[in-house]
């Protein structure tokens, strides 16, 4: 599994985690603040098709921005 780099949208901690490929950030949670839904970073793989971060299923607190 690769590793990604998140940073999280609410305090800015940059975080990394192992992670399938097929994960998305909404499962992933800040480890400093508890927010969901952090920045993916791509520090280890590039992708030209998924750069956008998004949340994709239900309502998310904190990336739910217009
Ligand atoms: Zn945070």
């Amino acid at each position: 599994m690769p590793i990604y780099e998140y940073k999280c949208r609410k305090c800015g901690t940059k975080f990394e985690l192992l992670q399938n490929i097929s994960g998305t950030n909404k499962d992933v949670i800040c480890p400093k603040c508890g927010a969901s839904c952090p920045v993916k970073q791509f520090s280890v793989f590039a992708s030209s098709s998924d750069v956008k971060t998004e949340c994709t299923e239900g309502v998310c607190p904190t990336c739910n921005l217009s």
